[in-house]
């Protein structure tokens, strides 16, 4: 059973009189470190861009520095920029200016577990990841209940790292709701499988295999459009509320009969052998390497397969859609 910690397991005075520096002012920077702030922590904002979130940093009034000045004067560095350019700000901008004693935060496994940033041994290195989509951390913070965090140490130079991300996610309000223990390898490995063969990719490919089987049998694609891909959240949202059983009492007993026994024929053992081969792609680092080579190399499969995608007829009919809801 995994651990999780609440408000009771957590304390904010671990956090009074440090500095914590928030790399990065996007999705969930600019909602972690204005939660930070509002339960009274010392943030300043590490950017170095003077992009759209550097004007929503200065519309915010927020304390604003460049990365190597807001690492150098910091206790607590929050890494909240996108994974793929964190090596490069990291090594250029961050490790230089770290010094003994301090605490490098990630959002997200992947730099640390994969050994793209090597920290230094006499830092702290923790992970606090929400649950959810910056715009929910923000929103659930001001409404005063947070969302799910998980919590990792990676390296405990200290002694005192967990108190630190426990701390942190307490400035969150994350642990009104609770905060599960994981490590650095589990919330990696799993992110990437979840997204890949499940939440982005699995069932991107399900909707749009169904899709075109209705329309090569003849079927309007604006009815098949609304059967496949936009009923899917109404489902989807029974599932979250009341688990998969819980989604069963809340469609019709054909719906039931039919997908209880056509769901594994068409998520058979076969698809099940085949995500376990993707595990082991995440798990042996194949994965991450290809990703990041993709990324070095300018993202030309990326950009294909979005011009690909922005063209396909399911999205064609699915603007058409989208519009009779606006
Ligand atoms: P984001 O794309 O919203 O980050 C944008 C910010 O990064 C901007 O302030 C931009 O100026 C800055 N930035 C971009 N490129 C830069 C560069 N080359 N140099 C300096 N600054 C640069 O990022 P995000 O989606 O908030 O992700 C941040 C971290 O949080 C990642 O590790 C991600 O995996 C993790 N995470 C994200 C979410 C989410 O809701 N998006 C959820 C959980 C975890
Ligand atoms: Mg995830």
């Amino acid at each position: 059973m995994a651990r999780i910690y609440y408000n009771k397991d957590a304390d904010l005075k671990v956090l009074k009189g440090k500095r914590v520096a928030v790399i990065g002012y996007g999705i969930q920077g600019r909602a972690q470190s204005l939660n930070l702030r509002d339960s009274g922590v010392d943030v300043v904002l590490g950017l170095n861009l003077k992009d759209e979130t550097w004007k929503r940093a200065k519309a915010d009034k927020m304390k604003i520095a460049t990365i190597p000045e807001a690492v150098k004067s910091a206790d607590i560095v929050m890494m909240l920029i996108p994974d793929e350019v964190q090596k490069a700000v990291y090594d250029k901008d961050v490790a230089p200016n770290l010094s003994k004693g301090m605490t490098l935060d990630f959002a997200h496994g992947f730099n640390i577990h994969f050994k793209r940033i090597v920290p230094p041994k006499n830092i702290d290195v923790i992970m606090v990841a929400p649950k959810g989509p910056g715009a929910l951390v923000r929103e659930t913070y001001l409404s005063g209940i947070g969302v799910p965090a998980l919590v990792a140490v990676y390296q405990d130079h200290s002694g005192n790292a967990k108190k630190t991300a426990l701390a942190i996610a307490k400035g969150l309000k994350a642990t009104t709701r609770g905060v599960i223990e994981t490590t650095f390898d589990e919330e990696t490995e799993t992110d990437l499988f979840g997204e890949q063969a499940d939440l982005c990719g699995g069932a991107s490919e399900l909707v749009k295999k169904s899709f075109e089987v209705l329309v090569e049998a003849g079927y309007q694609p604006e009815i098949a459009y609304f059967e496949v891909l936009h009923e899917l959240k109404l489902i989807i949202d029974l599932v979250q509320k009341g688990g998969i059983e819980g989604m069963w009492d809340g469609v019709s007993n054909t719906a039931e009969y039919g997908g209880r026994t056509r769901g594994p024929v068409i998520i058979d053992d076969v698809v099940k052998a085949r995500m376990k081969i993707l595990l082991a792609d995440i798990q042996s680092g194949k994965f991450a390497r290809e990703w990041v080579a993709e990324h070095k190399a300018g993202m030309p499969t990326l950009t294909r397969l979005r011009e690909e995608g922005e063209k396909s007829q399911i999205e064609v009919v699915g603007r058409r859609i989208r519009k009779m809801f606006e």
